[in-house]
């Protein structure tokens, strides 16, 4: 066992294979569980007042509280219980710790985040600081695929005043990120044999007048006026699947959308612009028929102002602990938008490492990350 208990945590939490199940419905499928089942533990060891909701089929978000005296604000710290997959990676669940460093699969990515936020609570309780509000410990499931642990968290679980989300940006302070859009858009043909193509609707070919039209709308996004931290919204079509085989007019192609929103945007533009482009084609094509789905994963931009008070906070508290502060976009979507509450994603390690088959996490950033936690919800709790 190893003496601290950070290092300790973490190489426990890095031993459980946590991979994201991917939308199964099996719940011999959950490996999210055993996370969830050893993150309350230890919430349950600090004297936390734990609380869980079982979102789906087993699969739970856990979170503990540690009373603040009354007054102050409620600060979470949150962060993702899952995993990517493990294809190609060798001994992902064996931790190994080398040159300052923990490597494994979630070392990342963000269990040296969780294991941070049980450290917070453990020195808090040592070094008997006193808060004026209540402190929660959130750990919660499905980020890597779905987001629907911090969706449920942020409608039905408790109300949150700040939030710090640990994803790794080697402790730059993220206020804002893009919002993502998912959704597909099939184009209905009609089937006929390939030796009468005159008797069936080509769906492919209808599909590849589309895809240009795309390809302009994607060049057009990147020429908006740009947001000075998030920068201009993005487009990419990322899937696509159609037909049966050569010998057959297709009567359906369907693709897989990625939208990046920026503050201003959202769903509901995206459909009216998507709708746009194909009725354009409609007035041409009279045959041409589509259907865009509904969102299937719909991501707010976050958007916490730079003058919000968790923003001085750990602004000062990483001026403290680092000499310095560093405020960018994070470039990916998270969690954080889901908690309905003013957010800042920072976390130790680098998103370089993160998904990668050499993932790992530097042991003194995290200690870092613990002490500007600290300092920020002292600075926050003293205002
Ligand atoms: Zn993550």
């Amino acid at each position: 066992m190893n003496s601290d208990p950070l290092i300790f945590d973490l190489i426990n939490m890095i031993s459980i294979p946590s991979i994201n199940n991917f939308g199964t419905n099996d719940i011999n499928l959950n490996p999210e569980n055993e996370m969830s089942n050893y993150f309350e533990r230890q919430l349950i060891k600090l004297g936390l007042e734990v609380e869980s909701c079982e979102v789906a089929n087993g699969r739970r978000n856990v979170w503990g509280r540690l009373k603040g005296t009354g007054g102050g604000p409620t600060i979470m710290l949150a962060g993702h219980m899952d995993t990517v997959g493990v294809d190609g990676y060798d001994n992902p669940f064996v931790p190994k710790i080398e040159n300052g460093k923990i490597f494994g699969r979630g070392s990342c990515d963000m269990k040296a985040g969780l294991s941070a936020y049980l450290d917070v609570v453990r020195k808090i309780k040592e070094e008997d600081i006193s808060l004026s509000g209540d402190l929660i410990i959130a750990g919660v499931i499905d980020e890597e695929h779905r987001m629907i642990g911090s969706i449920d968290f942020g409608t039905n679980g408790p109300s949150i005043d700040y939030a710090i989300i640990a994803e790794p940006t080697n402790l730059d302070l993220c206020p804002v990120h893009k919002g993502q859009v998912l959704l597909s858009i099939e184009i209905l043909g009609k089937a006929a044999h390939s030796s009468m193509p005159e008797n069936g609707i080509n769906a492919i070919n209808h599909m590849s007048i589309l895809l240009q039209k795309l390809q302009e709308y994607s060049i057009s996004l990147s020429k908006r006026n740009a947001d000075k931290l998030l920068g201009n919204p993005s487009f990419n079509v990322g899937l696509i699947v159609g037909g049966d085989n050569a010998c057959s007019v297709p009567d359906s192609c369907k693709i897989d959308i990625d939208r990046r929103i920026v503050s201003g945007e959202n769903h509901e533009k995206f459909l009216d612009e998507l709708n746009e482009i194909c009725l354009a084609i409609q007035q041409d094509i009279k045959n041409f028929k589509y259907s865009i789905s509904p969102p299937f994963l719909n991501i707010k931009p976050l958007n916490t102002p730079l003058n919000s008070p968790l923003m001085h906070a750990l602004q000062k508290a990483s001026d403290e602990i680092l000499g310095s502060h560093v405020i960018k976009a994070f470039p990916g979507s998270t969690d954080a938008p889901n908690f309905n509450c003013e957010a800042v994603i920072c976390g130790p390690g680098s998103l370089e490492q993160c998904h990668s088959l050499n993932e790992y996490i530097d042991i003194e950033e995290i200690k870092n990350a613990v002490s500007i936690y600290i300092s920020a919800i002292i600075n926050l709790q003293c205002n």
